[in-house]
């Protein structure tokens, strides 16, 4: 809707109470999304307990693409941006035609942006939770990419895949310690998404383990990891059989992707 100022105001000024930072760009683009007052009001009232500007807007952009997120499903953050760009920066390593996997997809905003970029990659995005996946699938839809889903525990793989050249996954990595100091926003959103765990590790030892064997000689694995993880799954990687490991840091200057490929 075209808002008035006045409108604008009176939501910037529900926001500003409820201790957004960023109250009069939210604000706007609350008027932007609402079909109406009585909406945009209701919004704004949300957004100052803050429930998560995402989910209250129902979309969101990752690396250029539109998102589609809601309760259930994890919000596309920045930093896993650095990801993509990584796997992008590291194009010439695929075959053509690569066969690639997203583990735990949620809204398949990775898989996505690579397809995006990568055209002949035959990309398949994996999340054991439907919720997630009934995202994933209306992301492809909206974007026109074609990407398989499959709903499975990437833990406890019933699928099997070989061969694969390239293995991209940001888990659930968030400590038990982490888990009690949620920001209020992230405590909206699924745990099972958020919680790797006590160390926060599990998903990349048991993910490493499982996976391994699927990637050619010579395949690569990225993973997303929250910032001071890099070494323990740099270590995780060697032990597993992976070498050229690499660590690479965000925009914000924290370690946030770490990649290896499989020994020959
Ligand atoms: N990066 C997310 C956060 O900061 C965590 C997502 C994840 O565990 N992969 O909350």
């Amino acid at each position: 809707m075209t808002g008035n100022a006045g409108l604008l105001n009176e939501i910037t000024r529900i926001l500003c109470a409820g201790g957004i930072e960023d109250a009069p760009l939210e604000a706007k683009w609350i008027l932007e999304d609402a079909a109406d007052e009585a909406a945009a009001r209701k919004i704004a009232e949300r957004r100052a307990a803050h429930e998560p500007l995402q989910y209250l807007l129902g979309k969101w952009e990752f690396y250029g693409l539109p998102v589609y997120v809601g309760e259930g499903v994890l919000i596309p953050r920045a930093d896993t941006e650095t990801l993509v760009d990584a796997v992008l920066e590291r194009k010439h390593r695929l075959p053509e035609s690569p066969a690639a996997v997203d583990l735990c997809t949620g809204s398949g905003c990775i898989a996505l942006a690579l397809k995006r970029h990568l055209p002949d990659l035959m990309m398949t995005g994996i999340d054991k939770s439907k919720m997630a996946l009934t995202f994933a699938e209306r992301n492809a839809a909206e974007n026109g990419l074609d990407v398989q889903w499959f709903c499975d525990d990437v833990t406890a793989p019933e699928l099997t895949f070989d061969a694969l050249d390239l293995i991209v996954c940001n888990p659930p990595y968030l400590t038990a310690g982490d888990m009690e100091n949620l920001q209020t926003e992230v405590a909206f959103e699924p745990q099972e998404a958020l919680y790797g765990g006590e160390d926060g590790l599990d998903f990349y030892r048991r993910i490493t383990a499982v996976w391994r064997d699927s990637l050619r000689c010579g395949g690569m694995i990225a993973y997303e990891v929250g910032c001071t993880q890099a070494e323990a799954v740099s270590e995780i990687l060697a032990e597993n059989g992976f070498a050229q490991i690499e660590i690479i840091r965000d925009l914000n200057g924290n370690e946030r992707v770490v990649l290896g490929c499989r020994k020959s």
